[in-house]
């Protein structure tokens, strides 16, 4: 189960948006997937594709519910065929250091542009 606790949520950017109370630029949605664009797009197409149950990060969101795990990739995959492109970088960053600063799981769709490796 996710944190469905109201005082762990209701201060949560992404369960907000989930939930409608916040705008969001939603491009696709599955039982257990919200996926919306990123205010701040680091590529032509840039969608974070989130869980609707939170978890502060992804190896919460795997032991706690595998499923919807791998429903990010699916719905990551979809999103990309349905923009038009075969190469993208999926990103899940966890803890602060690693650039985390929404902390409720999403997954980077980046796609649209060439990129560079190693990331910064
Ligand atoms: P991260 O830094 O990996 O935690 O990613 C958080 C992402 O959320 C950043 O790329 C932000 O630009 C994005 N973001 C912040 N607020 C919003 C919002 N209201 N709607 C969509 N994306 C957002």
């Amino acid at each position: 189960m996710g944190d469905t606790d109201a005082a762990a949520t209701a201060d949560c950017l992404f369960c907000r948006i989930v939930a409608g109370d916040i705008p969001g630029d939603i491009v696709h949605v599955t039982e257990r997937t919200v996926a919306f664009r990123d205010v701040n797009p680091q590529a032509p197409t840039h969608v974070l594709v989130v869980p609707r149950e939170h978890y502060p990060n992804a190896a919460a969101l795997a032991a706690g519910d595998p499923q919807a795990s791998a429903e990010l990739l699916s719905t990551a995959a979809a999103v990309a065929a349905a923009e038009g492109h075969d190469d993208y970088r999926l990103v899940f960053n966890t803890g602060p250091s690693s650039g985390q600063t929404v902390f409720h799981t999403h997954l980077h769709l980046l796609a649209g542009r060439s990129m560079t490796w190693p990331p910064g």
